[in-house]
């Protein structure tokens, strides 16, 4: 007991916040890759949804192959 306690206790706190913080990167790093707003969006012409990222005006429906104004679906 006494200081080697108090150097073990440090030890493993350290580690603790070094894996926490490692779990924290990963995640902030995956979360930054990731593509940041993910919507469906619904065909007008053939009703069929697909996913995609990001806000456009104008898409390929890959359904179709039109050049269309998607509907953005909640999902
Ligand atoms: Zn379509």
């Amino acid at each position: 007991m006494g200081l080697e306690f108090k150097l073990v206790y440090l030890v493993v706190l350290g580690d603790a916040m070094l894996i926490s913080g490692l779990v924290l990167l990963v995640l902030s790093v995956q979360r930054f890759y990731l593509p940041g707003n993910v919507v469906w969006y619904r065909c007008p012409f053939c009703k069929k949804d697909w996913k995609s990222s990001g806000d456009k005006a104008l898409v390929h429906c890959p359904h179709c192959r039109q050049l269309v104004h998607p509907m953005i679906v909640e999902k």
